[in-house]
């Protein structure tokens, strides 16, 4: 939680509801360096589907329009109990998977590509991690192309990247399947003062030296500088983004109208045996004082737009 909140404050979220992200009740195997989801993961003894879906129900009865994201852990490391989480939310949801389509003992890259294909219609978009060092055994970028939904890949960039020659190769990796890239700021060093900070960020300078920038949305909580690029291999002009987020999902402000103080949501979490919690460091979620969450106005707005770049 952002430093000083109040946890007793009433919620405010934007507009639908606050994304739910539903931490999946079984591992992903692997053990990445920077991972902060996986001692969570090491006792599995209270992980339950069943309370997860009952969590979700109850989030579809306040937000009936919210998005839900399934992360982990893997959530394609058991796709039975995947079908039935995915299978207890509404079609009003629109619903994001984070997986690194793994390479697993199991169950093969086709059958994980046929259980997208039935689950299609659900999906709005499947993430995947897919770092400039590799930190898991990757399945094929063919496999990765393949996905039948939308797609895009997610790269965590720290201050020690790897310079923009291995950012060149990393582009054009993905460029060539039409892929979207998501590149990361570590959210751990993100900062009130550095979200926005053009001048000394020397990974938004790289991008900004070395790609077409031409746009920034963004709100209190996180934003998207937005570049082009041209892949002469294909012959076409693609996209991708540099994304800032704040390493917490709550802010205390207060209503200048009524003078109430209110914690503002942008995430809430289901855990991985069925709790709700409002932040990222295991705050739990009030669920009787989120049934009476006040809404406003979504705060994403776009900052910058070079018209003409945006539209070629
Ligand atoms: S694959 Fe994801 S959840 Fe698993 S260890 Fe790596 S970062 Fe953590």
């Amino acid at each position: 939680m952002a430093p000083n909140v109040n946890n007793k404050n009433p919620y405010k979220t934007r507009e639908g509801g606050c994304t739910c992200t539903v931490f999946v009740p079984y591992d992903c195997n692997n053990n990445c360096p920077f991972c902060v989801n996986k001692k969570e993961y090491a006792d599995t003894s209270k992980f339950s589907a069943e309370k997860i879906i009952e969590s979700i129900k109850t989030i579809d009865e306040i937000t009936p329009l919210c998005d839900f994201v399934f992360t982990g852990g893997e959530p394609l490391a058991n796709l039975a109990s995947l079908q039935k989480m995915l299978d207890a939310v509404p079609t009003t949801h629109k619903i994001y998977i984070n997986t690194t389509f793994p390479i697993q003992p199991n169950i093969s890259g086709e059958e994980m590509l046929a259980f997208v294909e039935k689950n299609k219609s659900k999906i709005t978009c499947i993430n995947i991690s897919r770092h400039i060092r590799p930190f898991v055994e990757e399945s094929p970028d063919e496999l990765v192309a393949n996905i039948p939904t939308k797609k895009r890949v997610n790269c965590v960039l720290y201050r020690n990247y790897d310079k923009i020659d291995k950012l060149y190769d990393y582009v054009k990796r993905w460029g060539r399947y039409q892929i979207p890239i998501q590149f990361r700021y570590d959210y751990t060093e993100t900062t009130p003062e550095n979200l926005y900070d053009e001048e000394h960020d020397l990974i938004l300078q790289d991008l900004m030296n070395h790609f077409t920038y031409i746009g920034l949305d963004g709100c209190r909580m996180r934003n998207g500088f937005h570049f082009k690029y041209y892949m002469e291999e294909i012959g076409k002009w693609e996209r991708m983004t540099y994304h800032k987020t704040l390493p917490y999902s709550t802010i205390e402000e207060k209503d200048p109208e009524s003078g109430i103080t209110y914690n503002i949501l942008y995430d809430i979490l289901i855990k991985q045996n069925g709790d709700f919690h409002s932040d990222w460091d295991n705050t739990p979620l009030d669920i009787d004082r989120y049934r009476k969450v006040v809404f406003e106005p979504y705060d994403l707005k776009f900052l910058y737009k070079n018209e003409k770049e945006w539209l070629d």
